[in-house]
This record gives structure tokens, sequence and C-alpha cells, in this order.
């Protein structure tokens, strides 16, 4: 089962990647409202790097399966680190460490149950307040991050099977990306023009809920 997990993990990268290919040029003119316009590009670049090194890495843990397991966790980590090297940009350096973290806190040897899961997507959203200090308001990723992480944990422990778990978290999250349309930049490089920017939703909080959304199958399948 896990090194099933880690080419799963691999997959989780790769959906990732079709899906801000697609929404690049969005993020973009969202991107361009207050902030400087790259975030389509970063994320473009971030992803594809870290696809490039998840598959190297699932290549090295199959090689090395026999005496050491599976690899998840090193497939995320190496795309995180890949990610953050290559995107540019302060959402890049906030993925990059947060999927490591998610992949240290999977581990390499067995499949994650919800719970295991569960930690892995606190440890995620953990590392991005951490090192970028925003708070929920402050019209960043945060805003769809957290409530994602909160809404899967909760239906975890209430016995939600993970699949379904994590859709119900991505539905909030991407209404959460969507309402942050209201709030004024607290943080970040859209902050001298946060007034242009209220009505148009965070670009960092809509791709993350968008990318959040098309892995899920691959880490609950
Ligand atoms: P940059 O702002 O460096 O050009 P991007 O355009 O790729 O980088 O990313 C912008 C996004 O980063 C914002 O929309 C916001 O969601 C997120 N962001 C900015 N600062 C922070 C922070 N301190 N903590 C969390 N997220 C942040
Ligand atoms: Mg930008
Ligand atoms: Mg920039």
């Amino acid at each position: 089962a896990s090194r099933a997990y880690a080419a799963a993990c691999a997959a989780a990268i790769g959906a990732a990647r079709t899906s801000l290919h697609d929404a690049e040029e969005r993020l973009g003119r969202l991107d361009a409202i207050a902030g400087d316009g790259d975030h389509g590009r970063g994320m473009v670049r971030g992803v594809d790097a870290a696809a490039e090194a998840a598959a190297a890495a699932l290549e090295q843990a199959a090689a090395a399966a026999l005496e050491q397991g599976a690899g998840a966790g090193d497939v995320l980590a190496a795309a995180g680190d890949a990610w953050a090297d290559k995107a540019g940009g302060t959402s890049g350096v906030l993925w990059g460490a947060a999927l490591r973290a998610f992949g240290e806190t999977l581990g390499n040897s067995t499949a994650p149950g919800a719970p295991g899961l569960a930690a892995g997507v606190a440890a995620f959203a953990d590392r991005i307040v951490q090192l970028g200090k925003a708070e929920t308001g402050d019209k960043t990723m945060v805003d769809a991050l957290l409530p994602f992480a909160t809404a899967f944990s909760r239906a975890v422990a209430e016995g939600v099977e993970p699949g379904r778990a994590w859709q119900e978290a991505a539905q909030e999250s991407a209404a959460a990306a969507e309402a942050t349309a209201d709030l004024l930049p607290l943080k970040g490089r859209a902050r001298p023009l946060a007034e242009k920017s209220l009505g148009t939703p965070d670009p960092g909080a809509t791709s993350l809920a968008m990318v959040f959304a098309v892995m899920g199958p691959h880490f609950t399948g």
C-alpha cells in the first residue's frame, strides 16, 4: 500500500499542475489588481518543478523500496523543496515549505489513515502560518487554508470517510476564498494598494482552494 501511496502523492502534484496551468492567466489577473501580477506564473513555475522532483523521488523510492519502504514523505518533501526553489515570490516559499512539512508528517512507511492525513494537513497549515505570520482576515491564502484544515479534521473526527471529508473541506475552502473579495489585504504585496483589491478575491486563497480540491482524490483515494 505504501509504495502506491508515494505514487498517489506524485499524482496529486500532477493534478495540481494541470489545474494551475489552466488557471495561470486568471490567477495573474487577480494578482495584477493590487499585487504585481505574477501569481499565476509563479505557481506554474513552482508546480512544474515540484512535479519533476516528485517523479524523480518516486523513481528513487521504487528502486529503494525493498529496504526502505515506500517514500510518500520523500516525494512530497522533494516536491516542496523544488517548488520553493523555483517558484519565486511569497506564495512559492510558503507552498514549498508546507508541502515538505506535510510529507514529513505523513512519513515514508505506510499510507496514512484519516487521522494521519488530518495531521499532515494541520502541519501544512501550521507551517504557512508560522512562516508568513498572516492571521485570518488578512486576505491571504490563510483565509482559504484554515477553513480547509478545520473542516477536514472536524469531519475526520466525526468519522466521515476521508474522501468525503476532503470534498466537504474543499467546498468550505472555495467559499472562504470567494469571501476574501470583501476583505482588505493586510499582508504581502497587495497591501499598499489594498483598496483596489476590494471586490476581488485574494489570488493565493483562490489558487489554494483550487489546488486542494483537485489533490483530494489522490490523497484520500
Ligand atoms: P508575491 O506577492 O511575492 O508576488 P505571489 O503573487 O505568488 O507572490 O503570491 C501572492 C499571494 O501570497 C497573496 O495573494 C497571498 O495569498 C499570499 N501571501 C502574501 N503574503 C502572505 C503571508 N504573509 N502569509 C500567507 N500568505 C501570504
Ligand atoms: Mg505576486
Ligand atoms: Mg512577485
